[in-house]
C-alpha cells in the first residue's frame, strides 16, 4: 500500500501523527483514546484526489457500539457534575490543540474528503471559533426567575445537563459538524457519541484522539467523547438506544426522515440539518462586482457539496443574459484540480458514483426542456472524480429544479414582475435551508427580511448562500430541517428545561384561587 499522502501531508511542512499508518490498521470506535475491539470488517478510506490509500480502518459492529454507548452513560454520571466552567476549560484546551494541528487536520479533511486546502484549514478554524464561543458561555448558562402569584412562593427556571447525546453527521463536513454539536454539550454536561460518514473516518478518529487526550491532561472520564466509525447500522444503533437523550442528524433529507421517525418514536429530541435547495434572487439593482463572484462561489465552492451551496439563481428577465454570460465567462476562468495544488477552485467530487448522478442530472435537466451553458463533462486528466461545473438555463416548473442535486450544478431560472414574484419562485420548493438576494434596493431587502419575504433558515442580503458564521443559529425549515446548532442561546438544545417552585411561605396555596381544605 503507498504511504504518498502521507508524505504529502509531511511535505505541507507538518509532523503528522492524528493517525496511524497507512500500513497499520486503525480502530473505527474509541472511547477517549481508548480503542475499541472491532472487527466488523476492514474499510480502506481512498482520497478521492487521487485514488491514494490514506488508511485503513477497523469497522465497529454491535459490541463496540454497545460499549462505547455505555462508557457515554457512564461519564454522564460524573460529568454532569463538573462544573460548567471546568467543563469550559476542557473545551478550551480542545480549541488549543485544534489551533496547534490545523494544518494537518485541515490537510487530512481535503485529503479524505476533496475539499480545497483552505477550506480544509478552514472547516478547522470554524471548530477552534466554535470551542472559543462555547468555552465564553460557560460561566453563563443562565436561567429566569419569574414572579409568582402565590405569597411567600419564588418560581424559576434553570437548565441541566440532558444526558449521553449522538451526533451523525455528513461527509462534506467532516470534522466541523461534530464540533458544531460537541463543544456545546460538553459545555453543557452532556457526553457525546459520534458516528461520522462511511467516506470520512479517519478525519473522525484524528478529531477522536485529540479531544481524548485533551480528557486524559484534564484527568476527566474518558467516555465523554467516544466514537463509532461504522456504517449505517452504528447510525441505527445510536437512534435506537433509549440512553441517548438527543439525536443531532447532519446529512439528507431522506435518511434524516427515518431518522426523525425512529427518534420521535421514542420520543427522544433531535436536531436535524438536512438538505438543501438553496436560491440566490438577482435583481435588475444588483452590483454586478459583488453579485457574480457570490454567485460562483455558493455554486461551485467544496465543489457544490455544501448544504448552503446554490442551486438556483433567479434572476430578473430584463437582465438574464447579462448574468449568464458574466458566470459562463467567471467560469472560464475556474480550475480544477488536487486539493492541495495553488490557485486550484475545487477539487474532486467525494465518489466516482458522485460523478455519475452528477452527469445523470444535468442529461435530465436537458431532457426536461432545459440549456446547458457550460460544464457538465467529466475531467479524466485529473482523476475518475472530477467533473466541470454545469449552469443549465431553466424554468421553475421543471421538476428537477425542485430537488437538491449535490455537486456544482446550477440552474439560471429567469423571472418576470417585481422582487415578489421572485420571492415566490425561491419559496416553491421542499426545502428551506439558505437564500439570498443581490440588490441594492431597499424596498427589496426589507421585502426579502419580512414576513412575506425568503422562508428560509437563512436569508443573506448580498452575500452568497453558502459561508455562515458559528456566532449565529444555523439550520433549515421545511424538508431542510429541525432546531439550530449554534449561535446564541443555541445550548438550551444540549439541556434539559426545568420550572423549579419554591414555597417559603409555611403555608399551603394552590395557584388559581383553587380551594383545597382538609
Ligand atoms: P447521508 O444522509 O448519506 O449520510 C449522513 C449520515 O447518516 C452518515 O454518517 C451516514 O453513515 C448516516 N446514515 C446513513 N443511513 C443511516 C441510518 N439508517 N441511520 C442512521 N444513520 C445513517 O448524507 P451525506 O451524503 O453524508 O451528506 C450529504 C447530505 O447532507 C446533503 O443532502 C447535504 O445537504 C446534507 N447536509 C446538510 C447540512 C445542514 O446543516 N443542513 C450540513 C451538511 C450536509
Amino acid at each position: 500500500m503507498s504511504n504518498q499522502p502521507n508524505e504529502r501531508v509531511r511535505y505541507q511542512g507538518v509532523d503528522y501523527s492524528l493517525i496511524d499508518s497507512v500500513s497499520g490498521l486503525n480502530p473505527g470506535a474509541w472511547v477517549g483514546v481508548r480503542p475499541l475491539a472491532c472487527g466488523e470488517g476492514e474499510l480502506v478510506s481512498t482520497s478521492p484526489a487521487d485514488g491514494l490509500s490514506l488508511g485503513r480502518v477497523d469497522r465497529p459492529g454491535e459490541a463496540a457500539c454497545e460499549e462505547a454507548i455505555q462508557a457515554a452513560a457512564n461519564a454522564f454520571a460524573i460529568w454532569r457534575t463538573v462544573p460548567a466552567p471546568v467543563r469550559g476549560r476542557v473545551v478550551r484546551r480542545i480549541g488549543e490543540r485544534l489551533r496547534e494541528e490545523q494544518d494537518a487536520l485541515g490537510a487530512l479533511i481535503s485529503l479524505e474528503m476533496g475539499k480545497i486546502y483552505s477550506e480544509g484549514k478552514g472547516e478547522v478554524q470554524s471548530m477552534i471559533d466554535t470551542c472559543d464561543y462555547a468555552a465564553g458561555f460557560s460561566r453563563d448558562l443562565f436561567g429566569l426567575t419569574m414572579a409568582s402569584e402565590r405569597p411567600g412562593h419564588r418560581m424559576m427556571e434553570q437548565y441541566q445537563p440532558l444526558g449521553p447525546i449522538g451526533v451523525i453527521s455528513s461527509f462534506n463536513f467532516p470534522a466541523a459538524v461534530w464540533a458544531w454539536n460537541a463543544m456545546f454539550a460538553a459545555v453543557c454536561g452532556d457526553t457525546v457519541v459520534w458516528k461520522p460518514a462511511s467516506a470520512v473516518p479517519l478525519t473522525a478518529i484524528a478529531v477522536q484522539r485529540i479531544a481524548g487526550e485533551v480528557l486524559q491532561e484534564f484527568d476527566m472520564p474518558e467516555g465523554v467523547f467516544t466514537l463509532v466509525a461504522g456504517g449505517p447500522a452504528a447510525g441505527d444503533a445510536i437512534v435506537e438506544d433509549p440512553r441517548i437523550r438527543l439525536i443531532s442528524f447532519t446529512g439528507s433529507t431522506n435518511v434524516g426522515h427515518g431518522v426523525a421517525k425512529k427518534a420521535s418514536g421514542r420520543f427522544c429530541r433531535t436536531v436535524l440539518e438536512l438538505g438543501g435547495n438553496n436560491a440566490a434572487i438577482v435583481t435588475p439593482a444588483m452590483d454586478p462586482a459583488v453579485a457574480i463572484p457570490a454567485l460562483v462561489f455558493g455554486a461551485v465552492g467544496t465543489t457544490g457539496q455544501r448544504c448552503t451551496s446554490t442551486r438556483r439563481v433567479i434572476v430578473h428577465e430584463s437582465i438574464f443574459e447579462r448574468v449568464a454570460d458574466a458566470m459562463v465567462d467567471a467560469y472560464g476562468k475556474l480550475r480544477a484540480g488536487h486539493p492541495f495544488e495553488q490557485g486550484v477552485h475545487y477539487g474532486p467530487l467525494v465518489y466516482e458514483s458522485v460523478c455519475d448522478d452528477y452527469q445523470a442530472a444535468v442529461q435530465r435537466a436537458v431532457g426536461e426542456g432545459g440549456k446547458l451553458l457550460c460544464g457538465g463533462d467529466r475531467l479524466p486528466e485529473l482523476g475518475p472524480c472530477y467533473v466541470a461545473p454545469a449552469i443549465v438555463a431553466a424554468t421553475a416548473d421543471m421538476p428537477c429544479t425542485q430537488e437538491e442535486l449535490f455537486g456544482p450544478l446550477v440552474y439560471l431560472i429567469p423571472y418576470k414582475g417585481n422582487v415578489e414574484d421572485a420571492i415566490a419562485l425561491q419559496n416553491g420548493v421542499r426545502q428551506g435551508l439558505a437564500s439570498a438576494i443581490f440588490t441594492e434596493d431597499l424596498r427589496e431587502v426589507e421585502t426579502f427580511v419580512s414576513a412575506v419575504g425568503s422562508d428560509c433558515g437563512i436569508a443573506n442580503v448580498n452575500l452568497g448562500t453558502a459561508g455562515a458564521e458559528i456566532g449565529a443559529a444555523f439550520g433549515g425549515e421545511k424538508e431542510s430541517g429541525f432546531g439550530r446548532e449554534l449561535g446564541p442561546e443555541g445550548w438550551k438544545t444540549y439541556m434539559r428545561r426545568q420550572t423549579v417552585t419554591v414555597n417559603y411561605s409555611g403555608k399551603v396555596a394552590m395557584p388559581q384561587g383553587v380551594q383545597f381544605k382538609l
